[in-house]
C-alpha cells in the first residue's frame, strides 16, 4: 500500500473508532474540484494540459491525438486514468502524479470566507475526491481548511478487489457508507457532478448539488434533479441553509 494512502486511511479509521456517530449527527462528504474551490480559473486547464502530456508521453502519441484519448476515456469511464489502466496497463499512481505536476497553490481560487462557512456547518467533514491524495492535500492546505476535515478519501483509496472504482461507482459509495459505520441518511454528499450525487442517493445518502457553470454537462441540468435534496451556489449558501438538511432520514428536500 502507498504510504500516504495508508496514513490517510488509518487516520479516517482511527477517528471512526474514537468517535461513534451520535443519533442524528451529520457527516458531510465534500467533493474538492469545483465544490470547495473554483477550477475554472486555471486548474482545469493545467490538469487537462498535464494529463494530455502524460497520455502523449506514455502512449508515444502527438498531443492532438493524446487529447482525444484523454477526453474519450473521461467520457467513457468518468476518469481518464481508468481507461489508461484498463487499455494500456499504466501505473495509476504514476500517471496521476504526472497529470497533477504543476504549481497547485498559485492556481487555487475559492470563495471568500470559506473557512468560516465550513466551520459553521454542524457535523463531521470528510473529503471525497477523484483527484490524487497529494494534490488534494495541497489544495486543502492552500485554502487553510485542512484542519476542518477528519479524513481524506482520494482516488488513491478507491480500489475494490483490485479494480479502480472512483465516483460515481455505487460499490464505492456502499463501501464508504460501511466504513464510516453510520446510517446512510446521516451522510450527505456535497458535489458539483450530478452523476456522483445520483450514485450517493442510490446508496441511501442525502445530496447537495453545488452548482458550478464550468462543470462539464452542467448546462444540461438547469433545474434540480429528483436525487438532489438541496441545490446551492456556494459553501456560504450551504452554511446558511444547512438547517434544511438537519433532519433525520432520507426525506426532506429543500
Ligand atoms: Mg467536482
Amino acid at each position: 500500500m502507498h504510504p500516504a494512502r495508508s496514513t490517510a486511511l488509518a487516520r479516517l479509521r482511527a477517528r471512526r473508532h474514537l468517535k461513534h456517530a451520535r443519533p442524528g449527527e451529520l457527516l458531510w462528504l465534500f467533493d474538492l474540484d469545483n465544490t470547495l474551490h473554483d477550477c475554472s480559473k486555471g486548474i482545469f486547464r493545467a490538469i487537462d494540459g498535464a494529463m494530455a502530456q502524460a497520455v502523449a508521453s506514455t502512449l508515444q502519441l502527438p498531443m492532438d491525438q493524446a487529447n482525444k484519448v484523454r477526453k474519450d476515456y473521461w467520457r467513457r469511464y468518468g476518469a481518464t486514468v481508468i481507461g489508461m489502466v484498463r487499455h494500456h496497463g499504466v501505473n495509476p499512481h504514476r500517471f496521476l502524479a504526472m497529470s497533477h505536476d504543476f504549481n497547485v497553490p498559485e492556481l487555487v481560487h475559492a470563495e471568500t470566507g470559506l473557512f468560516q462557512s465550513l466551520n459553521r456547518l454542524p457535523g463531521r467533514k470528510v473529503l471525497l475526491t477523484n483527484a490524487p491524495l497529494d494534490y488534494a492535500r495541497q489544495v486543502l492546505e492552500t485554502l487553510k481548511i485542512q484542519h476542518l476535515f477528519e479524513g481524506v478519501w482520494a482516488i488513491d483509496h478507491m480500489h475494490l478487489q483490485g479494480t479502480m472504482k472512483p465516483k460515481p461507482s455505487l460499490a464505492l459509495m456502499r463501501q464508504i457508507r460501511a466504513q464510516l459505520g453510520m446510517p446512510a441518511g446521516q451522510i450527505i454528499l456535497v458535489e458539483d457532478t450530478l452523476r456522483n450525487l445520483k450514485a450517493a442517493r442510490h446508496a441511501g445518502m442525502r445530496t447537495v448539488h453545488m452548482y458550478h457553470p464550468a462543470t462539464p454537462f452542467s448546462a444540461a441540468h438547469k433545474g434540480r434533479n429528483l436525487y438532489v435534496n438541496l441545490r446551492v451556489n456556494s459553501v456560504r449558501e450551504l452554511a446558511a441553509r444547512a438547517h434544511a438538511m438537519n433532519t433525520r432520514g432520507t426525506a426532506g428536500r429543500a
